[in-house]
């Protein structure tokens, strides 16, 4: 397993709690849209075995061609160890940055594709928003929608509704309006939808999803496929 050691090169302040850590791209290394990345700090390795506190499992940002590896993610003030550090770092620091993989691509089918995410999971769909703008082939249309309570709204520059890139972009504070949506939006029988957040999150669209009569196929997780069954599996049990 290849670990590059990469220095941070800018931090931007999303909003009060999340912050865009972009990291030099490593010579050579590209990604995919969709992918995430295992980001640890100085010390990870220091021991016999990984220190796992010190590492997480962040998706990537930005697209290879914009030259970083950029890392959104939300601080807050009661916060772990590893986001304890993470705030302390400054540009010129340096990150570990391994396994790189990306569960939930583009799918160029010629459908509707609909990006369903809450707070922070936006991130995981800037790279496929892009891909997209710069290449629509066999995409219809997009559509993303996402929740965030604290109505401080990510990268509203990408994430504005463009009629002429048949992209509709829409950002709502409470579940019950974002529910009620959920299911405007599955009545598109054929639509694929990508969905990101917590596991709780990610059960509670899947099961609304699935009562609307959308078939596993056509729901991306950002999971590995081994466990891909424990969310996506119908219980026909009687
Ligand atoms: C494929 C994949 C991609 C991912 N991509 C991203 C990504 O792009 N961005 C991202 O942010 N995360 C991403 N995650 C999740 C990420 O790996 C972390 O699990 C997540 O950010 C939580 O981080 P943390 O464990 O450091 O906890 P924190 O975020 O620090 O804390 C989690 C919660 O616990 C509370 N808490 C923590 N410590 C304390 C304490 N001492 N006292 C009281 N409350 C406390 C916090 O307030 C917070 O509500 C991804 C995960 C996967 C599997």
């Amino acid at each position: 397993m290849q670990i590059y050691w990469s220095k941070i090169n800018k931090i931007i302040e999303e909003t009060p709690e999340v912050k865009t850590y972009l990291v030099d791209r490593p010579e050579g290394l590209t990604w995919e849209e969709g992918a995430h990345i295992h980001l640890a700090l100085e010390g990870f390795n220091a021991g016999d075995k990984p220190n796992r506190s010190l590492i997480r499992h962040m998706s990537i940002s930005t697209l290879t061609h914009e030259d970083s590896i950029g890392i959104t993610t939300r601080i807050k003030e009661q916060c772990s160890e590893f986001k304890t550090i993470l705030r302390t770092l400054e540009v010129g620091n340096e990150v570990a940055i391994f396994k790189i993989h990306s569960n939930v691509p583009l799918r160029r089918e010629d459908k509707n594709v609909y990006l369903l995410s809450s707070g922070v999971g936006l991130a995981t769909f800037r790279p496929l928003v892009l891909d997209y703008f710069e290449r629509a082939d066999n995409v219809n249309q997009m559509h993303s929608l996402n929740i965030d309570s604290s109505r401080d709204f990510l990268f509203t520059d990408i994430f504005k509704t463009a009629t002429d890139k048949k992209f509709i972009s829409q950002f709502v504070d409470n579940r019950k309006t974002y529910y009620e949506e959920v299911k405007n939006l599955a009545a598109d029988k054929d639509g694929l939808f990508y969905v990101v957040g917590s596991d709780e999150f990610l059960k509670d669209n899947i099961e609304v999803l699935l009562e609307q009569g959308i078939n596993p196929e056509q729901i991306m997780l950002d999971k590995r496929e081994k466990q891909l069954p424990e969310f996506l599996t119908v219980d026909v049990s009687i």
